[in-house]
């Protein structure tokens, strides 16, 4: 119970969960099945064997081990599967290295991606946009936008990471955004204490904790919900500046600054 596309799609979205708050993302139809970002092969070599599926993708955003650990796992049962994986990063049997503006191509899911560069959490980090047969549009964001929050700034600067997110920001509003984390709950605990104003964060808060208490994933989200509650897309609005501001003591003369002190009051949540 994952899929948000229309019940006529033939294309379906499936989140994998691994580890303790990972999400493997599956995109599939009846009979193939392209996986993003595998950190472990057992659980996505038992879905696919319920299902019946056959892998035919691998798409990688970056290099952390919980997103490539189960690739070459994955390879020893499916040895010709293409592994798509940014140029700038090393990913362990990657066949397809690519940048940003380039088309992947799955034809056994009729189906194109547009690859997006959004470095921030790590240098070379892509994201994956793209439409299923009904035009619905979807997003493999990996550890960028998390639904509430962002990822930590490990490799690249504010600056960047900004940039990859307005660049995530500026997607079509009703974009499902499949994020690699379950961060949803925790990361609006922290943004309630940014915008403790905003009725859509006590609404989405309500919403996201009903479903984390049948153990259901809260994603995917929607670009349009992540502008209304994410502090991070939201850095141009007065009471988001304004607790930033105050969390640091000191005002912010530009949104980047914003940014790097809503980033800095998260790490020390
Ligand atoms: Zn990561
Ligand atoms: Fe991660």
């Amino acid at each position: 119970m994952t899929n948000r596309f229309s019940e006529a799609s033939s294309l379906q979205l499936k989140a994998i969960p691994a580890f303790n708050d990972n999400y493997i993302w599956l995109l599939h139809n009846a009979h193939q099945a392209v996986v993003v970002d595998p950190g472990d092969a057992q659980p996505v070599l038992a879905f696919l064997a319920h299902h019946q599926l056959d892998l035919t993708g691998v798409l990688i955003t970056h290099h952390h081990n919980d997103h490539v650990g189960g690739i070459t796992e994955l390879l020893r049962h499916y040895p010709s599967v293409p592994v798509y994986g940014p140029a700038l990063e090393s990913i362990p049997k990657r066949t397809h290295a690519i940048q940003a503006d380039d088309i992947v191509h799955l034809p056994e899911l009729a189906c194109r991606l547009r690859v997006l560069s959004v470095p921030g959490h790590t240098s070379g980090h892509v994201a994956y946009f793209g439409h299923n047969d009904l035009n619905e549009p979807f997003l493999f964001c990996g550890d960028t936008l998390f639904s509430g929050g962002c990822g930590r700034v490990f490799e690249g600067t504010a600056a960047q990471m900004l940039d990859s997110l307005n660049q995530l920001a500026a997607l079509p509003p009703q974009t499902l955004v499949c994020c690699a984390h379950e961060y949803t709950l925790s990361n609006l605990n922290w943004a309630l204490n940014v915008e403790p104003n905003n009725d859509d964060l006590h609404d989405y808060y309500q919403h996201a904790a009903a479903l984390r208490a049948e153990q259901q994933p809260t994603l995917p989200s929607t670009i349009e919900l992540e502008l209304r509650i994410n502090p991070f897309l939201r850095t141009h609005i007065p009471e988001v500046q304004l607790s930033a501001s105050s969390y640091s003591s000191c005002a912010a003369s530009n949104p980047t600054e914003v940014f790097a002190q809503l980033r800095e009051w998260k790490n020390n949540a």
